[in-house]
């Protein structure tokens, strides 16, 4: 760095120090470095939302941890993805081997295993795609939602299409024919979609209006059309018209309906229980079943998951429900018995749980602390490959704290196959960490210095933090600001 004096050069040093370390109020106001608040948002300079990043961890060698090949990463534990160090993370999609998310200006970013062109990426059809990577070819959407799978990818912009590619073997695009693979994402014809998932080999889709779509592989009943057909394009099922459908949860072979007013309804196979209707005469069932034993109980489901052969509710009070395969337990009853009916997680009791996520055989809650809204996540389930986060390769029939991110905002979760990953709120960012100036986007040199915009918590190069201004936050003190900042903060356009 060049100062034009030592004691300025002094206080430099200093001050990145202090923002490195996060101690920024400490740094005396005549430092020409300033403050570093505790949120940071460089997308619109306002200072007021954290940006959302990224922790992952399981199985490393498909590439779907996004840690590129970095060996200091231990895979047993939540890992910060560092390449969304700069962006906000808004959702995120785990699946077998792959991992997607989605950005706040809309971008879609896919890694991990790229068979059957499921990554939708063109460079990357036969490869393995260790760190995240934008797909291209759907720059010219917002996408806000993304649903991948062992063999295919749905991406749902912000107009409600559905763009989908990957593998095709039994209709899963929803386009009409059938093919190995494709890479180039396709819109769907079915218009005003507000939820999207896929399950192993079929896809869902509820609109606007709460209608339900299906389609993919039929064989087990798990597109609800009261037989075992393929569906190559999106196939309304019939639910009576007073339910609402407004999400859905889907696994290897079955699927699960949340509807607005709480009712859940499942179709497709219910070998061990994975519907949750109790135990049927047949292993599967071809049309929409409703569960009644939430009505009895009189809590009202919020949300739902799937794994590969088992299923998870979230109800109104904070509550987890649980049914189907138990084999590594992952149902978290403390027992290996699989459950046709939805069995309540007791280890869960007296915690608000408010997002659960299923995994082939393991499953992850986030639970809110309804006080200080601090947040933890508690793993159970098959921990092979490190999947669980706890830090080693243990089952468990119990929910068991992730102690090492009990210190994070998490916003949300997801399970693939075998791995996790999360979205935390990401209080600050490193000053060395940031590669390019936010404002003119030219890179970061021994000429070109970051300075931490004292406001929006931005690393902006000189020329494009050329001012300073008073920050009630600090106490009124002047410090340095981007730009942007500058013209909030003054009203002075210059
Ligand atoms: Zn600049
Ligand atoms: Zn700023």
């Amino acid at each position: 760095m060049i100062c034009p004096s030592i004691s300025e050069h002094q206080m430099w040093v200093k001050g990145l120090a202090h923002a490195i370390s996060g101690k920024a109020n400490e740094i005396p106001s005549s430092s020409p470095t300033t403050s570093s608040p505790s949120t940071i948002n460089a997308k619109n300079n306002q200072g007021m939302s954290p940006l959302g990043e990224v922790f992952s961890w399981g199985e490393s060698t498909s590439g779907a941890l996004g840690h590129g090949f970095n060996t200091e990463v231990n895979p047993f534990k939540p890992e910060q993805i560092r390449d969304f160090l700069h962006l906000d993370v808004k959702s995120i999609n785990c699946s077998e081997s792959t991992t997607a998310a989605t950005t706040s200006d809309g971008k879609l970013f896919c890694w991990g295993k790229s068979d059957y062109g499921r990554l939708g990426h063109e460079s990357t059809q036969t490869d393995i795609c260790q760190t995240p990577l934008m797909v291209v070819a759907l720059n010219d959407y917002h996408i806000i939602q993304v649903s991948m799978s062992v063999t295919h990818t749905l991406a749902l912009d912000n107009n409600g299409t559905i763009h989908s590619f990957g593998g095709n073997h039994y209709g899963q695009l929803g386009v009409g024919v059938l093919s190995d693979k494709c890479f180039k994402p396709a819109p769907l014809l079915l218009k005003n979609i507000t939820f999207i998932t896929t399950g192993d080999f079929h896809s869902c889709a509820v609109d606007k209006q709460g209608a339900l779509y299906t389609w993919g592989r039929g064989s087990r009943g798990q597109l609800g059309h009261d037989d075992q057909e393929n569906k190559l394009e999106p196939t309304r099922v019939n639910l009576d018209d007073n339910y609402k459908a407004i999400s859905c949860a889907a696994g290897l072979s079955h699927t699960i309906v949340l509807c607005e007013d709480g009712s859940l309804f499942g179709f497709g196979l219910n070998g061990d229980g994975q519907l949750g209707i109790g135990p049927t005469e047949m292993d599967k069932i071809l049309f929409p079943a409703p569960n009644v034993y939430f009505k009895r109980l009189k809590i009202k489901p919020v949300q739902v998951a799937a794994g590969a052969n088992h299923s998870a509710v979230v109800t109104d009070n904070g509550e987890v429900y649980m049914f189907g395969m138990n084999k590594f337990g992952q149902l978290g009853t403390g027992n290996l018995s699989c459950s046709f009916t939805p069995a309540k997680v007791q280890g869960l009791a007296g915690k608000h749980v408010v997002q659960v996520a299923c995994g082939e055989n393991h499953t992850i809650a986030l639970v809110e602390n309804e006080n200080d809204h601090s947040t933890l996540l508690y793993a159970w389930g098959c921990g092979n490959h490190g999947r669980l986060g706890t830090g080693d390769e243990v089952d468990s029939n119990v929910p068991l704290k992730i102690e090492s991110i009990s210190d994070k905002k998490i916003r949300s979760i997801s399970c693939g196959s075998t791995h996790s990953a999360c979205i935390c709120a990401h209080q600050d960012l490193l000053l060395h960490d940031v590669i390019n100036c936010m404002g003119c986007h030219k890179k970061f040199s021994v000429i070109k210095p970051r300075h931490r915009c004292g406001n929006c918590g931005g690393v902006y190069c000189n020329a494009c933090s050329n001012h300073r201004a008073h920050i009630q936050r600090f106490g009124g003190l002047k410090n340095r600001v981007c730009d942007s900042c500058h013209v909030i903060l003054t009203g002075d356009q210059q």
